[in-house]
């Protein structure tokens, strides 16, 4: 499916089948790339998105042990004592899964 980016119909199929025509405003299409676009700003949003929430956290090459990613967000904690070694922490870009990791 696919509609006018001009005024949100939807959009028919034209003669040759390469092209659509919007019913509504008279735009002409090609097949495909309305759908393309709609696909970049798709992942234009999500990825976003995802850096507004991953902006505190910086990413580092971890593999996760739950589910193979090989990315996980990574931060350090100092858990028992001021005495004792920090912590690493990761969490899995992918499935979420935290691990720490003793140093
Ligand atoms: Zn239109
Ligand atoms: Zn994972």
């Amino acid at each position: 499916m696919e509609f006018c980016d001009k005024c949100g119909a939807l959009m028919l199929p034209g003669k040759s089948g390469t092209t659509v025509l919007c019913p509504t405003c008279g735009k002409r299409a090609k097949s495909g790339d309305i759908i393309l676009t709609e696909k970049l700003e798709k992942s234009k949003k999500l990825k976003k998105v995802g850096k507004e929430v991953r902006d505190t956290m910086p990413i580092g090459e971890m593999e996760c042990p739950k589910c193979g990613n090989k990315e996980a967000y990574f931060w350090s904690e100092q858990t028992r004592g001021s005495d004792e070694p920090e912590t690493q922490f990761y969490r899995c870009t992918k499935c979420s899964n935290t691990w720490r990791l003793y140093s």
